[in-house]
């Protein structure tokens, strides 16, 4: 996507606006399969709460992908943009029974996280195939907000519970078919990605009737220049080996299945806004934006930093900008950054706008949710009206006009 074709975006359909490279996807998606292609039974689940559009889902599903899931919601999307119920995992936390049973009921894969519902789940249905959440405990990146493998995390069974957990499926005779991890959103060194999987491979061995290992996700991609990314090709070459030498000393061909949300959609997005207004104060000097952490909230919420561009200047003379949203409280994108100068009503760019942007909008402020596009093929597909007013009232029921308050 070049920077003409994006202002002309913004000009079609308005801004502030998200845009989604179609070809960037796939290509994404070809990467991650092509890195496992030794492993003879390989399966990708997009998932999906990181931008859970039903043309995104589509797509995937052109592709071969499977869905995972983390609510019964989720589940009825994917079931709407035509997947097979068999292709798609529900992979919730902290969920009820109820909802469990409810999704099982529609054919699909239902993953457990913990020993309570374990129980009671395999206690009333003991024949239904059922996937179990580890946590190894390991430490996948250095932030807590996005590490859900440590001690404290609230994420899946303890590997220290495996005596309990065994006991439960014995006494029960559930049919465990699956062991799942997902140690956080942060590889940042494959030996303990590769680490974690020993103790997913040990655990393995105590279920005879397995057909697969899930081992989640948590690839990282650069957000900035110079950033760290996962190797996916080293990863791939050495847990290729492993898995295969683990499925030989198994006796048996198991499914080796990842779940990725950002390494899929996060670099095919963009963000794109227009600047209100430029306010110079003693100290800095504010590109305030048509947008705020309503439409975007990483960098409210995890400190992300997003590389922004000024694709209408893009060769103009850098200067340092704070830019900051239209929310009445602290919303700020960036601070003290080096940006092509900025004039009022230039278009910015938001890079890595695919993954848990969209996805975490709300209308705070009472704004309008923006409009979603996919670019494919040269061309862009509206896949998302902008909202109006109406969707702010649905739902709403106002007293009646005549009632006194
Ligand atoms: C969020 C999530 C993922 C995807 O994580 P990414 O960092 O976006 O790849 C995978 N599996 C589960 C269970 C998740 O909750």
């Amino acid at each position: 996507m070049q920077s003409k074709d994006l202002l002309q975006l913004t000009e079609q359909f308005g801004s502030p606006l998200y845009v989604y490279d179609a070809e960037k996807i796939k290509s994404q998606y070809n990467r991650l399969t092509k890195a496992f292609s030794k492993v003879e039974k390989l399966r990708i689940n997009y998932a999906m709460k990181a931008l859970s559009n039903v043309a995104i889902l589509q797509l995937l599903k052109e592709m071969g992908s499977g869905l995972d899931t983390v609510s019964i919601q989720e589940v009825l999307l994917g079931l709407h943009a035509g997947y097979d119920p068999e292709k798609i995992f529900y992979t919730p936390n902290g969920v009820s029974l109820e909802e469990i049973e409810e999704v099982n009921a529609m054919g699909v894969q239902i993953n457990i996280d913990n020993l309570s519902i374990l129980e009671q789940f395999g206690a009333k249905h003991p024949n239904v195939p059922v996937c179990i959440r580890i946590n190894p405990h390991v430490m996948a990146g250095g932030n807590t907000n996005i590490s859900v493998g440590h001690i404290d995390s609230k994420f899946g069974i303890s590997i220290h519970q495996l005596p309990h957990l065994v006991r439960i499926v014995e006494n029960t005779k559930m049919n465990i078919v699956g062991i799942h991890m997902h140690t956080g959103s942060d590889i940042l060194d494959i030996e303990v990605f590769l680490y974690a999987a020993e103790i997913l491979f040990d655990a393995a061995k105590n279920f005879k009737n397995l057909e697969f290992l899930d081992f989640g996700s948590g690839f990282k991609v650069p957000y900035k220049k110079d950033d760290i990314e996962t190797d996916i090709e080293e990863l791939g070459k050495k847990l290729s080996k492993r898995f295969n030498a683990f499925c030989t000393e198994y006796g048996k061909e198991l499914t080796l299945i990842f779940e990725p949300g950002k390494f899929l959609v996060s670099e095919a997005g963009q963000f794109l806004v227009k600047v209100n207004v430029i306010k110079q104060t003693t100290s800095t000097v504010f590109a305030g934006i048509d947008s705020g952490f309503n439409h975007l909230i990483r960098p409210m919420l995890y400190g992300s930093q997003h590389h922004i561009e000024n694709i209408s200047n893009p060769k103009g003379k850098e200067r340092f900008y704070s830019v900051v949203g239209y929310i009445c409280e602290t919303d700020t994108f960036a601070n003290n950054r080096r940006i092509p100068e900025i004039k009022e009503g230039d278009i910015l760019s938001f890079r890595n706008a695919g993954a848990y942007c969209y996805s975490m909008a709300s209308n705070y402020n009472s704004r309008y949710k923006p409009a979603e596009v996919l670019w494919m093929n040269g061309q862009g597909h509206l896949i998302r009206a902008h909202e109006t007013f109406e969707d702010l009232l649905k739902n709403q029921i106002p007293l009646p006009l005549a009632e006194k308050v």
